[in-house]
């Protein structure tokens, strides 16, 4: 995907803003090179079009050229594409949490559940891991060789029982022994039919599990994501696990499974070795399949840069104790910018200590102040000694943002003990303060 995508950046580099004209040739380029990755066309005409919406709507930023730009909106739309967030593994309420694996044959089911019990294991849970598909011995004789490979044991009854029996003795089994998951490998078929579904339903019936992924292999593209969103109208799925992923370099599969069934990809799977599984990340995962790092940093160093100006403004507003509610409503919207508070007080030295709960307190309480900002007019953003001498225009606030008389007195009495301290502050740091942190 990397070597086309980079053509149409080079050209880009040389002009001076992003327009609907220059970006044409690039986002072509996008486009060929999604379609070359075995993105379904669909997904690609509404990639495509969201990137080209964003891009025109970014300002230019300063010392970022335009093509860096559109990689980072491309990025961004990739990472968006692919879920945003990472999501982790949902745990049962009351132990065991049962995970039930479904998925075609060859796919790399077995594997998974091994991998998963290691990395669950190494999380501290206590596993045991179901050999339902009765259908192959070997597939039976696999997972109680991966169980003692990493002392996780496992429960089989052979091919005496039915895969459901099996599941219904294994899950008290769990229960009598206090284990905290229950991985279930299930039996695959060459391809979805109505008796693995089935199979899947009446499992799904009597373990009552938590996470239900189906196992998809990376190599099958685009069809990957067809085949999560057919099951997931079968059987109803919880995520999908996305195996083989060292062997396609193509990355489509892994771009269009939540776009195509709205079910995230929760591990990637990359080896044959039972350490061979990672949570999927989408950022980590876009900036792999655009395979342009550098140009990502830089994106993000000259956004630094500009954050780093602007905290300078913010400071020489400090030193001559001009500081006020508007300069705050622009700080708390550069840490947004950020994407975290964490980010940006590591730009103000001695700040990078604070612990994360702390940041999550200022955080919220960020959050409370911005409200009763909103509530002031223009005048008394500007002129926060307005507030002082009037309680009627603070009750008003109180009012409209919802809070109550006293937080906005002890907003504006922040704000002045924020000047005075910020004023003796501001010799000590470079970066311009966070208010609300240390009151
Ligand atoms: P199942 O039929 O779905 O249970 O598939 P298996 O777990 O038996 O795996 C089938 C084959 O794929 C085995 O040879 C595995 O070693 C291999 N395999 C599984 N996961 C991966 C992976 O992430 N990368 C690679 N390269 N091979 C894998
Ligand atoms: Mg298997």
């Amino acid at each position: 995907l990397s070597t086309g995508l980079e053509e149409a950046w080079t050209k880009l580099r040389r002009e001076d803003v992003l327009t609907r004209e220059n970006m044409k040739e690039p986002m072509r380029d996008i486009r060929r090179a999604l379609l070359e990755a075995d993105v379904s066309l669909p997904v690609v005409r509404r990639f495509v079009n969201s990137v080209s919406e964003k891009a025109i709507g970014t300002g230019v930023i300063r010392g970022v050229k335009p093509d860096q730009q559109l990689v980072k909106v491309v990025h961004d739309q990739l990472v968006s594409l692919m879920g945003g967030d990472a999501v982790s593994i949902e745990f049962a309420k009351v132990p065991p949490t049962v995970i039930l694996m479904a998925g075609l044959q060859g796919v790399g089911k077995t594997t998974a559940c091994g991998k998963l019990a290691l990395f669950l294991k190494k999380k501290d849970k206590s596993c045991i891991m179901l050999a339902t598909d009765v259908y192959r011995p070997a597939a039976i004789e696999q997972l109680v060789t991966l169980g003692k490979q990493m002392e996780v044991p496992v429960f089989e009854a052979g091919n005496q029982l039915s895969p459901v029996e099996i599941a219904r003795k294994g899950l008290s089994e769990a229960k009598k022994k206090g284990v905290d998951v229950v991985i279930v490998d299930t039996a695959g078929r060459l391809q979805v039919d109505k008796g693995m579904m089935n199979e899947l339903k009446q499992m799904k019936q009597v373990l009552n599990p938590t996470e239900i992924f189906l196992v998809v292999d990376a190599m099958t593209g685009q069809e990957a994501a067809a085949l999560v969103a057919a099951f997931n109208l079968e059987v109803g799925l919880t995520g999908a696990i996305l195996t083989k992923l060292d062997g396609d370099s193509r990355g489509g599969a892994a771009l269009s499974i939540k776009e195509v069934s709205g079910k995230p990809i929760k591990f990637i799977g990359e080896g044959e070795s039972m350490t061979a599984l990672e949570p999927f990340y989408p950022d980590r995962m876009a900036s792999r399949i655009l395979g342009m790092g550098d140009i990502l940093s830089f994106v993000e160093k000259a956004q630094e840069v500009m954050m780093q100006e602007e905290a300078e403004e913010m400071q020489k507003k400090i030193m001559e104790a001009k500081f006020d509610f508007n300069d705050f409503l622009k700080q708390t919207r550069m840490m947004a910018r950020m994407g975290s508070m964490g980010g940006m007080l590591k730009f103000i030295p001695g700040m990078n200590k604070v612990s994360p709960l702390q940041i999550r307190e200022a955080e919220k309480s960020l959050k409370v102040m911005e409200s009763m900002i909103n509530s002031m007019t223009p005048e008394e953003r500007a002129d926060p000694e307005l507030l002082t001498k009037s309680p009627s225009r603070r009750r008003r606030i109180a009012l409209g943002s919802g809070r109550t008389q006293e937080q906005v007195s002890q907003l504006v009495s922040q704000l002045f003990q924020m000047r005075a301290r910020m004023k003796n502050l501001a010799t000590l740091m470079q970066g311009g303060k966070v208010p609300g942190l240390d009151n």
